[in-house]
Formats: structure tokens, C-alpha cells, sequence
């Protein structure tokens, strides 16, 4: 196979492109990316990035149609280009049908309920004026079905003030889950059917930010529970005909059920450990799906945990790193985004801690986390 003639798009240039970016030159795989940031974190590491808007569809349309394959790293994208590009022979990766499901929590929802995916109950909402006739079901939690990423454009309702100012626009109405944990599963589909799944990971979100603040691996839930999460993930992707890779978020309840909340079908932040901490990155088992290649073996070789690098409450403008200066805890794997300007609660970064053990791990992240501050 000449690798030198592939030619693979991506939609996206942010931290997952940029990473995406680095295993395609690892393989010497010639890359495009797209993205409308001029300074977006793939323009120094993707040496074919082109600044376009990826929700227009001339855009994509243009940017795909001399690509053999084109897949994303974000699901905000013009899907009726890429089915003009799929209608054309490009490769599109995940199919737009998956991205478009997707792109819609109300889709994704009722997806899960017609192929009996476990999920929490919900009923979708058209307009959010309507929420205040809904007193009888508080609480719960409202989320717009569009556009909404990190936890924003998710509400939780515990008391009728809560319904006095609802997000805007069509939301999913869904039960407030008692979740004992968060657990991610990372799937990979190749053309030929083959699958390769991930261990779980445990996610644990930093309850004001709505964001992962550590993430962990092998999760700390009992074998029975991490197996269910894999034959969860094996059937969504099966029943969707996925090829590409896929993260599913899912609850685990307190009592020890498991939900799931929401997909994304493209790297995630999840996987980030995987780069480090796992024989073949969800970034290298992407690429080999956009290659048509034998899947890689997605064994964790060590625990790890990854660590999210957000910008300081407080600190607005050109990104600075105090503490990059002193020495991390051995096993420490540093990822800088390249982004310019940090702001409270952005991704700026994250550290992948290698250890024996998670609890050492988390040790150590949590002196990282004290040492390597991002501010102005
Ligand atoms: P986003 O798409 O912004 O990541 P999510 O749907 O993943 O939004 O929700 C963000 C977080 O909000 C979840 O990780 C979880 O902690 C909390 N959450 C979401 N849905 C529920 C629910 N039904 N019950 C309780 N907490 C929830």
C-alpha cells in the first residue's frame, strides 16, 4: 500500500486534530486539515491546514472533494456536504448519517431507546417557554439539543426558580441520574467489521466547570460492571455500522446500573491517556480505520490517569505556563496545545501520569496539578 498517496481530510483542527495530526506524521501520511481559526492548535503540526469555515458547505464541499477519505474531530460540521462528497466516492468517516444523529442529543436519545440502549428517561422539548409546566417532574436536568459541549447547554432543575430561566431553544427534558461514576468507553470500527475496544475510564468532572478534571484507568468499578460498559459499547457501534471510532459516555447509578448519556464519534478527551498508557492511541486507531488497516490492540500496558490543563479563573489573554519550570513527578507526559490565548476554563493542555498503581497516579497528578498552573 503506497501510504503516500491517501490523502485524508479531517474537519477540525483543535487539541484532538493537532494529535491526529502528529500520529499522520508518524505514519507519513499526508494530512489536510480544515479549521476557521488561522491559529488553531493543528496550523503548526498538520503541514496541510487551510483556514475555512467547516459548517459552510462549500467549504467542506471544496476542501473534501480532492480527498480519497475525510473524517472529523469535532461534530459541529456541514453534513449535506459530506453527503455529496459520500454521493461522490469520497470516504466519509464516520458516515454523515452517524454525525448527524449525533449532532442532535434528541436524535441520540431517541436512537438509544429504539435499539433498547440503556439511558435515562427523558422526553425532548421543543420550546423552552413550555419548561414551567414541567414542576410536577423536578428535579431534572435540560439540555439543549444542539451545539452544547463541556457542560454548556446542560441545566440541572432541583426547584421551580431553576425553570425561571431555562436554555434557549429545542432541549431533551431528562431524569436526574444518582451517578456514583462516570465512566468513557472508546470503540473502534474498521471497514471490515473488525472492532477493538477500550478499557473503560473513570472520569471525574470538576463539579463546577461541568469538565473532566481527572480521568482514570483501569476504573475503579467492579469487573462485572467494566465488562457490561464493553458489550455497551460493542453494540452501539455494531447497530450504528460505525466505522471510525466512537466514545460513549455513560452513568454508572448508585445502584450499579448502567446509562448511557451521550456519544461522540471521533477522538475525545477521554482517550487522551491512550497515546501513553495503551499500545495503540485512539489517534493511531483512527488513522488505521481512515487507512483501512488491521485495527491495533487497544491493551493498557499501565494504570494512568490524565489530567486536563485549564486555564485559571481570573486569567484572560496570551497563555503563560508558571511552574513549567520545576520538575513534574517522574512519569509525567506533558501535552501544551499550542493555543495562544487561555481564558477561565479552557482546554489548554493535558498531562498523561504513568504509574504503578492509580492511586499513585493520582498521587502524583495532584502534585502536577499544584506545580503546573496555566494563567497571562
Ligand atoms: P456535554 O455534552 O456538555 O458534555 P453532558 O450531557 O455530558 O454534556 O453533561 C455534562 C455533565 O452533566 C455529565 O458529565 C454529568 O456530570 C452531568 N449530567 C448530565 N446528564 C445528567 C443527568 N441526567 N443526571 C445527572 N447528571 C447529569
Amino acid at each position: 500500500m503506497n501510504l503516500n498517496n491517501q490523502k485524508i481530510g479531517i474537519l477540525g483542527g483543535g487539541q484532538l486534530g493537532r494529535m491526529l495530526a502528529n500520529t499522520a506524521n508518524d505514519y507519513g501520511v499526508e494530512l489536510h486539515i480544515m479549521d476557521p481559526n488561522p491559529e488553531a492548535p493543528c496550523s503548526t503540526t498538520c503541514q496541510n491546514f487551510i483556514v475555512g469555515d467547516i459548517n459552510d458547505f462549500d467549504a467542506v464541499y471544496n476542501f473534501g472533494k480532492n480527498l480519497k477519505v475525510i473524517s472529523i474531530e469535532i461534530e459541529r460540521v456541514n453534513v449535506e456536504a459530506l453527503k455529496k462528497l459520500q454521493g461522490e466516492g469520497v470516504k466519509v468517516i464516520p458516515s454523515p448519517e452517524i454525525i448527524e444523529t449525533i449532532q442532535d442529543k434528541g436524535l441520540q436519545k431517541n436512537f438509544f431507546k429504539e435499539h433498547g440502549i440503556p439511558t435515562a428517561e427523558f422526553e425532548l422539548m421543543d420550546d423552552s417557554s413550555k419548561i414551567t409546566t414541567l414542576q410536577s417532574k423536578l428535579p431534572f436536568v435540560q439540555k439543549t439539543r444542539r451545539d452544547g459541549y463541556d457542560g454548556r447547554g446542560v441545566k440541572v432543575c432541583r426547584t421551580e426558580e431553576d425553570l425561571k430561566s431555562p436554555l434557549k431553544g429545542a432541549s431533551v427534558i431528562e431524569n436526574l441520574v444518582p451517578i456514583k461514576q462516570e465512566l468513557a468507553v472508546i470503540v473502534a470500527r474498521n471497514p471490515k467489521g473488525e472492532v477493538a475496544i477500550y478499557d473503560p475510564v473513570e472520569m471525574q468532572m470538576d463539579p463546577t466547570l461541568n469538565l473532566v478534571d481527572f480521568l482514570s484507568c483501569p476504573a475503579n468499578c467492579p469487573e462485572e460492571i467494566l465488562k457490561e460498559a464493553q458489550v455497551i459499547a460493542e453494540t452501539i457501534a455494531k447497530k450504528f455500522d460505525l466505522v471510525g471510532i466512537m466514545a460513549i459516555e455513560m452513568f454508572v447509578t448508585k445502584d450499579n446500573q448502567l446509562l448511557v448519556n451521550e456519544l461522540a464519534p471521533r477522538p475525545h478527551n477521554s482517550g487522551h491517556h491512550s497515546i501513553e498508557a495503551c499500545y495503540t492511541s485512539q489517534y493511531t486507531q483512527l488513522l488505521l480505520c481512515l487507512l483501512n488497516l488491521p485495527l491495533g490492540d487497544t491493551k493498557l500496558y499501565s494504570p494512568a490517569v490524565m489530567l486536563n490543563l485549564i486555564g485559571e479563573d481570573g486569567h484572560d489573554g496570551i497563555a503563560a505556563y508558571p511552574g513549567i519550570d520545576k520538575p513534574l513527578p517522574a512519569g509525567t507526559f506533558v501535552h501544551i496545545y499550542g493555543k495562544k490565548n487561555t481564558r477561565p476554563g479552557r482546554k489548554m493542555g493535558h498531562l498523561t501520569i504513568l504509574a504503578d498503581s492509580v492511586d499513585s497516579a493520582l498521587e502524583k497528578a495532584k502534585i502536577a496539578k499544584s506545580i503546573l498552573k496555566v494563567t497571562t
